[in-house]
């Protein structure tokens, strides 16, 4: 499983449709400051999924989209899709290459997409799920991410081994066991107290 190519259209200083291809082995992105290196790194951390606007260096949903230069005018959306080579079948789809998209527009409304199906958040997290990649995954290591590590609680710890380990998958699908039982549970109560109604 590799990234293979970034499409990124109104997300961040990106206004125009821009495609980055790479290759197997090693990829390199330089520019002068403030081209819009780390955007590149914030739009792959978006598209995976990232809720969190603190950490794609954001403060409001709409930071994420083109708000204009001296050349162009505000966009009103940001779309980004992201193409990995998946001839190993590492992610559960079986397709040589999976798309995922996240879209987002100013009025608020957002969209994710594999492989041009809409699709919930949930699915993009599960699809990552024990690879490396997506929220939980180590796959990318920004400024300051090692110190982080290193000075984190061992329970944030622990988060990164279990990924790594291949186990947080199993973890959540125990998580999400549990609150299906937590839910039968709760209907069978509501049926007994029904019967008893009808007695
Ligand atoms: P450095 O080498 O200094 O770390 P960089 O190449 O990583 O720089 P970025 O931090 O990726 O640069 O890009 C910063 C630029 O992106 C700034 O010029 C900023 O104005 C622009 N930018 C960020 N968000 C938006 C937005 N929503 N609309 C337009 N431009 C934006």
């Amino acid at each position: 499983m590799n990234l293979k190519s970034i499409e990124i259209h109104g997300f961040k200083s990106f206004a125009n449709k821009t495609k980055l291809k790479f290759n197997n082995r090693f990829s390199l992105i330089v520019g002068p400051n403030g081209s819009g290196k780390s955007n590149i790194a914030d739009a792959i951390r978006w598209v995976l999924g990232e809720t969190s606007l603190k950490n794609i260096r954001g403060e409001n949903l709409s930071d994420v989209i083109f708000s204009g230069s001296d050349l162009s005018k505000a966009m009103n959306f940001a779309k980004v899709s992201i193409i990995f080579s998946n001839e190993d079948r590492k992610l559960p789809i079986e397709l040589d290459e999976v798309e995922v998209t996240r879209k987002v527009y100013r009025d608020g409304e957002s969209k994710y997409l594999i492989n041009n199906k809409n699709v919930r958040l949930k699915d993009i997290r599960e699809l990552f799920l024990d690879t490396g990649v997506g929220k939980e995954g180590y796959s990318i290591i920004s400024q300051g991410k090692i110190d982080e590590i290193l000075s984190s609680k061992p329970n944030e710890r622990r988060k990164i081994i279990d990924e790594a380990s291949g186990i947080a998958k199993f973890k959540y699908q125990k998580e999400e066991s549990l609150k299906k039982l937590k839910n039968t549970d709760e209907n069978l109560i509501r049926i007994k107290d029904i019967l008893y109604g009808l007695e």
